[in-house]
């Protein structure tokens, strides 16, 4: 029992420092701007008619990544948005191009997934 507790620190501290990061801002915009704001969603449409949500790529790499919301055209992604502002969508993002990154967009937060090329950055939930 004793011999865990280092495990179970260091665990509590990952969760505190890595799984729990400030939200991501949500904005609404009839058009997308030309500079997007790192750490922000942008969910474009009028009113609750949304056909983009874009984001800059968390990676780092500074790409905008722009998701169709649109039925009818593929591939396409739904997005939530939770009384308490946070904002879901779903599949997860899988760049095909450029750092490939892979994550989860879940209650406005950034969970990579563990095929990302980056090590530290493998800690899905
Ligand atoms: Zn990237």
């Amino acid at each position: 029992m004793f011999m865990k507790w280092p495990n179970y620190i260091w665990s509590w501290f990952r969760s505190l420092f890595y799984n729990q990061p400030k939200p991501y801002d949500t904005v609404h915009v009839e058009e997308l701007p030309d500079r997007l704001r790192e750490r922000t969603v942008y969910l474009v449409g009028e009113g609750k008619h949304l056909w983009v949500a874009a984001m800059t790529c968390p990676c780092g790499c500074n790409e905008t990544i722009q998701l169709n919301l649109l039925a009818g055209r593929r591939p396409k992604w739904s997005v939530s948005e939770m009384p308490n502002y946070t904002v879901s969508l779903h599949p997860s993002v899988w760049r095909k191009s450029g750092c490939k990154s892979h994550f989860f967009f879940r209650n406005s937060e950034v969970i990579w997934c563990n095929d990302h090329p980056s090590g530290d950055a493998s800690h899905a939930a």
